[in-house]
């Protein structure tokens, strides 16, 4: 299982599209108020109705400043990890498309209107234990690896067997004293997954 944005993705790439095509001020304001004032999907719906410009605008200057974390097409290859994103459909697949990787991917859903872009979410209901239309719902039965960095990321961390994380959910979770590992870059997990694993390729 894995997070897209700053966990597959170098960088945020909501983030990037605020910060070219909508209100980066507002974007981090809301940002700050996320868990507090905010849920995590008031938070980006509000900021994204700031992006005006066309789907095929933005999906074109994106393609231009993504960049995919080493390792991931590695670990597609090998586990075939489902994808859970916060982010867009719209978004992702166009980059998944251009590296030619073909991967499960559950994400919101994207209007871009020229009054405004309108998020879908996906859905799955308030989460019992955050209080948010958390990632967790989407969490396949049993024991789950989870890769991730952010605030969308917490809850899910949360109720994973294992968990490789970087930045604030790296913070997090070591200030709340919950067992993670920290990565780099996704060839560090696919290295600690394979090291896991007795029969390789069994
Ligand atoms: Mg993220
Ligand atoms: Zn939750």
């Amino acid at each position: 299982m894995l997070d897209w944005d700053g966990t597959v993705t170098e960088r945020d790439t909501l983030s990037l599209v605020m910060q070219r095509f909508g209100d980066v001020a507002l974007w981090r304001r809301t940002g700050r108020e996320m868990g507090r004032s905010l849920t995590h999907d008031e938070a980006i719906a509000i900021s994204f109705r700031t992006v005006r410009a066309p789907l095929e605008e933005v999906v074109g200057w994106l393609l231009g400043e993504v960049r995919l974390r080493p390792g991931f097409a590695e670990l597609v290859a090998r586990h075939r990890p489902l994808v859970l994103s916060s982010g867009f459909h719209e978004l992702i697949q166009p980059v998944l498309a251009r590296a030619r990787l073909d991967v499960q991917l559950v994400a919101n859903r994207v209007q871009p209107r020229p009054e405004g872009w309108r998020i879908v979410f996906r859905g799955g209901g308030v989460c019992d234990h955050c209080g948010e239309a958390c990632k967790r719902a989407w969490l396949p039965p049993g024991d789950v690896v989870y890769v991730g960095d952010g605030y969308s990321d917490r809850c899910a961390a949360l109720s994973a067997r294992r968990v490789f994380a970087r930045d604030a959910l790296a913070d997090e979770l070591g200030a709340r004293g919950v067992r993670h590992e920290r990565f780099d870059d996704l060839r560090d997990v696919a290295a600690a997954l394979a090291a896991a694993e007795p029969w390789p390729d069994a």
